[in-house]
């Protein structure tokens, strides 16, 4: 199998790593040509959403992104990646219009940036992923999915009443960060 892990800011190396102990071949996706190379899946790694969308305009990928992420290949996002998915972004920080109401805007769940306060804003708690028991998940200034916008997104893990994982169609995507424990 092989991915390719979008590499412009964040975690992308632990992205790799996670799928390369899976026996995945992985590259990254750094310029707009490595958005055509052959993939399996796309992984969308962690970091920061506002500053992964501004590269990835700059860059001139969003467009070929998006087309591929709607040709039915596998999607795999955690955290910020899921931000840069979900159809709709509650940003408490948007203030002037810089930041969009969304991006790729395909995965049919609305979210709430940083959604966990000050306290909470990293933490690590043990959970049910997809039917199986205690798979550690670590939340770093994590989003909340705040709503679920069609019959056919799946909840795979939830915490403190909220989906903390979902899958619809070809995507995974988590609010947490399954590369960081690599047991989901
Ligand atoms: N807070 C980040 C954002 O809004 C997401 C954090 C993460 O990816 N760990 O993009």
């Amino acid at each position: 199998m092989k991915v390719g892990v979008l590499a412009v800011q964040g975690a992308f190396a632990e992205m790799e790593a996670y799928w390369r102990a899976q026996g995945a071949e992985t590259f990254e996706i750094r310029q707009r040509a490595d958005v055509e190379r052959g993939m399996d899946l796309l992984a969308l790694p962690g970091g920061e959403s506002t500053v992964q969308g501004k590269l990835i305009n700059d860059l001139g990928m969003f467009e070929p992104l998006k087309e591929r992420i709607r040709g039915g290949i596998h999607v795999f996002a955690a955290c910020a990646g899921l931000i840069l998915l979900a159809e709709k972004i509650d940003d408490p920080g948007r203030r002037d219009g810089t930041r969009p109401e969304k991006w790729f805007g395909v995965l049919p769940v609305a979210v709430r940036r940083n959604a966990y306060g000050r306290q909470l804003g990293s933490f690590t708690t043990v959970g049910t992923f997809d039917g199986k028991p205690n798979v550690p998940m670590t939340f770093i200034r994590a989003p909340a999915i705040t709503a679920i916008l069609s019959p056919e997104v799946e909840t795979l893990s939830s915490f403190d009443g909220k989906p903390t994982s979902v899958r619809w169609r070809d995507i995974t995507a988590f609010t947490w960060h399954p590369e960081l424990n690599a047991t989901a």
